[in-house]
């Protein structure tokens, strides 16, 4: 084996990626995980993580570090890069191609890449990005202490997220384009018990407003009259739903209309030997505990597709 043939390599170093790396180490399977920053995905973005059975309340960052060292403990090996694509070879195996011009293959790919933030597509959102507007209450909510902010969005992410930014923030408006959120009923009942919340039910954005020093407010749209206001704000944070970061994925593999990748019931994609794990996958929710589940499933099946492979070759072979 050259040093740049693994067993597996996994793509993103999310709690997917972890729970497979370590699954697939544990395995005794040669295994490279590579993912472009530090590893621990969301749950870098998140402070507090309630719902991970066993640590009713742990931060983020402090998980993160827990499952890269067990992974790790199982002999994962690690790589600080970028994916630029995966692609099948003829043979079936994997070639998995990085931006600092790495090449690695591998006979399987567990792709655990999640997603991207989805952005509201409005003026000033662009211009203002890192001048108030935000993707991530952890890292930006420090700097709005005091401040008057907005959070855009009804699901879990924008419910959650809202009630954290009170730590820092004196007033924050939650704007929600209908009259009830998604988000689940514990994060609401608490984010509607918080004085520093006010909810704006049936509102678009239409602009983010700034000047020199960034965001000054958000040009707000009634979806019932139509009329049009605006909410003095210093800082807008956007949770708005994610997109599936699939596009590492050089084949056509067979997807949902938003892109999510359908997987059968061992993780495997329409591409034997490509697996997925995590928020990429078409399912009904993405928690941690979803995400190592599916990786759980996704690194046994890898055991189990690496030994039939072998067999076959080796009844070919006699
Ligand atoms: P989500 O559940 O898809 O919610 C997106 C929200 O943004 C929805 O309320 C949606 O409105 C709104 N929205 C979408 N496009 C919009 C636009 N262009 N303008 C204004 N509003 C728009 O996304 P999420 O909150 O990021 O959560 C993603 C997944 O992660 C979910 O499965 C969630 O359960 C999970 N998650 C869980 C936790 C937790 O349990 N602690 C925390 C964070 C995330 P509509 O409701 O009108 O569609």
């Amino acid at each position: 084996m050259t040093s740049n043939r693994y067993d597996v390599i996994i793509v993103g170093g999310g709690p997917a990626g972890l729970c497979a790396a370590m699954y697939a180490g544990r395995g005794m399977l040669s295994t490279l995980l590579i993912e472009r920053g530090m590893p621990g995905g969301e749950l870098l973005n998140t402070e507090l993580i309630e719902d991970y059975p066993g640590f009713e309340s742990i931060l983020g960052r402090e998980l993160a570090v827990k499952m890269t060292d067990h992974a790790r403990k199982f002999g994962a090996s690690f790589l600080t890069d970028n994916v630029e694509g995966v692609k099948r070879l003829p043979d079936g195996d994997f070639e998995v191609k990085t931006d600092m011009g790495k090449t690695f293959t591998a006979p399987s790919v567990i792709v655990t890449a999640g997603g991207t933030p989805s952005k509201l597509g409005v003026g000033g959102e662009k211009e203002y990005a890192g001048k108030g507007v935000s993707y991530c209450a952890v890292c930006d909510g420090a700097f709005f202490k005091g401040e008057t902010i907005a959070v855009v969005g009804g699901g879990d992410a924008a419910v959650e997220e809202a009630q954290y930014l009170t730590k820092y923030a004196t007033k924050v408006y939650v704007i929600h384009r209908r009259d009830e959120f998604r988000a689940s009923a514990i994060l609401q009942q608490r984010l509607f018990a918080n004085p520093k919340i006010e909810v704006i039910w049936n509102k678009t954005v239409e602009e983010v407003e700034g000047g020199e020093r960034g965001v000054t407010g958000l040009r707000l749209k009634d979806t019932v009259t139509s009329q049009v206001t605006t909410l003095p704000v210093t800082g807008v944070f956007i949770f708005i739903g994610f997109k599936p970061n699939t596009g590492v994925i050089k084949e056509h593999v067979k997807h949902d209309e938003s892109g999510y990748v359908f997987t059968d019931t061992s993780m495997m994609t329409s591409i034997p030997g490509l697996f997925a794990a995590g928020d990429l996958r078409h399912q009904l929710t993405r928690q941690i505990t979803t995400a190592v589940g599916d990786a759980t499933t996704a690194a046994i099946a890898v055991e189990k597709y690496l030994a039939e492979k072998k067999e076959t070759a080796g009844v070919g072979a006699s």
